[in-house]
């Protein structure tokens, strides 16, 4: 990594923290500081003004034994033991959608989505998903790799999808291990920073057990999103079957937002939200992830994170699988 890359990282961490000091929900720490910012009065400027003139080289990233940058661990997130809720948000298959969703992200300063995409697929057009879909009109077009060199994920969490989104439970080991290890090598390529985490393609149907241990036993894959609706903000029971809270198509979506920013958390609380770009457009939604976003993050007691920040703050409390 050059030097100007780390200038350029390390300018983009002062906007967040800046920006953070006046977002309620947000990737700085859940203590210190920020906490008394947050309280402080309007007049309180010396306070505010203290975390920009941190070093470069404070950025606080974990590597791998082999010295890479590893995702999640930059946020400055701790846990101080009392409870809390988090939240957290993932797209999947890196599809053109994602370019409005992080326009409605920056709106509301919301810089903790995850996406999860297929670097064995770029640029290539799914016509066939808005044609099963009635809607022949609908895209489902993939990023090729030069837009997502030029900066269209720049500050969120980049993941695993697989190389080429096939079906992986009737594959054979070494396919399974180069469909998930190869995508988190290219994504590292592209990002810089590696991944921890992936969603299983095509949902619940296309892994199985044998899947499952593959990736735990013989990849550096740490967490996998499944498809299942639990509508309940409980921890995952198990990193590689990460059952998320409800889809951005359920219609109970803002309900349970409702709920979350309602609750009172007296153990760690979870809301995770999944989906598709293209799904926005299918449902014409797009107001329905508007108003999510502005909820979580004007709530002043819910911790936005990635699904790697997540991770990395509850890795030691939940197994990676039964
Ligand atoms: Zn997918």
């Amino acid at each position: 990594m050059n030097l100007k890359k780390i200038f350029i990282i390390a300018a983009m961490m002062l906007v967040i923290l800046a920006v953070a000091a006046v977002s309620g929900c947000n990737e700085g720490s859940d203590d210190g500081p920020k906490a008394t910012e947050k309280s402080a009065d309007a007049t309180d400027v010396p306070e505010v003004t203290e975390e920009p003139t941190a070093a470069p080289t404070e950025v606080p990233w974990q590597v791998d034994d082999q010295g890479r940058r590893l995702a999640g661990t930059d946020s400055g997130l701790t846990r101080d033991g009392t409870p809390k809720k988090y939240f957290t948000i993932s797209f999947d298959d890196g599809i053109t959608q994602d370019e409005h969703i992080i326009e409605i992200y920056m709106k509301y300063n919301f810089t903790s989505g995850t996406f999860f995409i297929d670097t064995g697929l770029f640029g290539v057009s799914w016509d066939w998903v808005g044609q099963t879909l009635g809607m022949p009109s609908l895209k489902h077009v993939r990023w090729t790799e030069a837009q997502i060199r030029a900066g269209i994920y720049d500050g969120y969490d980049v993941a695993v999808h697989t190389l080429g989104h096939m079906s992986l439970k009737d594959q054979k080991e070494s396919v399974v291990i180069q469909q998930v290890q190869e995508d988190a090598d290219n994504i590292y390529g592209i990002t810089g920073i590696y991944p921890v985490g992936m969603a299983w393609p095509g949902g619940d149907t296309e892994y199985n057990d044998t899947t499952i241990k593959i990736v735990r036993d013989k990849t550096t894959i740490k967490f996998a999103r499944a498809t299942t609706t639990t509508n309940k903000f409980k921890l995952p029971k198990y990193w590689l079957k990460w059952t998320p809270t409800c889809s951005i198509t359920a219609g109970n979506l803002l309900k349970l937002a409702e709920k979350f920013v309602a609750a009172e958390a007296e153990e760690d609380m979870l809301f995770y939200v999944w989906g598709h770009g293209y799904e926005l457009d299918f449902y014409d939604s797009w107001d329905v992830l508007d108003q999510l976003i502005k909820m979580m993050t004007e709530a002043d007691d819910i911790i936005c994170v990635t699904n790697s920040e997540f991770y990395q703050l509850f890795k030691d409390e939940v197994p990676a699988y039964k």
